[in-house]
């Protein structure tokens, strides 16, 4: 996820500076469609960060739940992000909103064009879908119908809404707000996976092939993941379309396991790749020599509340020393062949 947030965010930079440059001329053509563009990234990235180091904190059990770990600082400052600089709610709100103007346009803003082949493709018979699920045009197939049915859905409820129970659109929108969150961030996720793409397509000609067939299953991980993973809410946007069946969501699950395995190898370096210092991460888990054992306790024992314990009795209750500590020693000592 982090790959392709990083992909994303370097195809955005270029639609950023496209839109500086126009303004600059005194053209604004592009900046509904770039204001869209930044407040879905934002929330994309932002829950996707979030939900990432929280998942990475149970990944450690008991010890990602260690203060010394760094992982519980790093939870709540990355959880955060998903408050500041535009609460996620109200950025989704601002694609969806964008989506629902953009299908009402006389024609679609570009970015939309591929809602069209779904709707011409609705009324007759679903063409299958491809089969080698990792293939780029595959997986962009896939975004694109999915994106497209969540999109159209929610537009006919806010249409309907606005019709037939005589709501403003800001009204219509809001009872329907869930709907609409779910085909926004479809809408966004295929921006990243069409950004990242497009970027492994882009890398420089002698880019090690070993490098390039990393990053190539990375992407393909994310798209199958997010398409067919179980805890993915959308994972049930194409139940009762005859597009993807039941049994190739399972294929796809399937291939996402291979993916990790052939994956594992570089998950390393793919991770040290980031370079991120022991000083910023401040993790006893996560330290460059791997040392985390001795680390944890050398940590936990200059943690002001034991130093203090051991200078003025502290934490210690009266009688550790005279009787709990000396059975304990003598436990152990008995049992001096148990590892326990
Ligand atoms: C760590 C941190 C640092 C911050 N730093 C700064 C700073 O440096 N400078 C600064 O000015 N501010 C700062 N803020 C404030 C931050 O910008 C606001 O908290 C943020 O914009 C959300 O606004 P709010 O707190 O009023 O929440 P609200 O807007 O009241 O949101 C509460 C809930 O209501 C929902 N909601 C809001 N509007 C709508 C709507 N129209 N439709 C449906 N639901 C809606 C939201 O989705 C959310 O679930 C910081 C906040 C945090 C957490």
């Amino acid at each position: 996820m982090s790959y392709v947030t990083i992909f994303a965010g370097n195809s955005v930079n270029g639609t950023y500076s496209t839109l500086q440059a126009l303004q600059a001329a005194g053209n604004h053509t592009t900046l509904a469609y770039t204001h869209m563009l930044l407040c879905g990234l934002k929330a994309w990235a932002t829950q996707t960060a979030a939900d990432g180091a929280e998942e990475a904190r149970k990944m450690c059990g008991g010890h990602g739940y260690m203060v010394i770990s760094g992982l519980p600082e790093i939870v709540n400052s990355v959880l955060a992000t998903c408050t500041f600089e535009g609460e996620n709610y109200v950025m989704w709100g601002q694609v969806s909103h964008y989506l629902t103007k953009g299908v009402d346009a006389a024609t679609l803003p570009a970015d939309l064009v591929y809602l069209e082949a779904y709707c011409a493709d609705m009324t007759s018979s679903c063409k299958a879908v491809g089969t080698d699920f990792r293939e780029s045009r595959v997986l962009l197939d896939i975004f694109r119908r999915r994106a497209a049915k969540c999109i159209v859905e929610a537009y006919n409820l806010v249409a309907a809404a606005e019709k037939g129970n005589g709501l403003s659109r800001e009204q219509a929108e809001n009872k329907h707000a869930t709907s609409l969150i779910v085909a926004a961030r479809a809408h966004i996720e295929l921006y990243v996976l069409e950004a990242s793409i497009k970027q492994l397509a882009s890398l420089p000609a002698d880019t090690d092939m070993s490098i390039k067939a990393a990053l190539n299953r990375l992407v393909s991980l994310f798209g199958l993941s997010t398409i067919s993973s179980p805890f993915s809410p959308f994972a049930a946007s194409f139940l009762g379309d005859r597009y993807i069946s039941a049994s190739q969501i399972l294929e796809m699950r399937d291939q996402t396991d291979q993916l990790i395995q052939e994956l594992l190898p570089d998950i390393v370096a793919l991770t040290d790749a980031w370079s991120f210092t022991d000083a910023s991460l401040q993790s006893a888990l996560g330290c460059k020599d791997g040392d985390v054992y001795h680390r944890i306790m050398a940590w936990t024992r200059r943690l002001p509340v034991n130093v203090e314990a051991k200078n003025n009795g502290g934490v210690f209750k009266a009688g550790w020393e005279q009787y709990i500590s000396p059975f304990l020693r003598e436990n152990r000592e008995r049992r001096s062949g148990s590892r326990l």
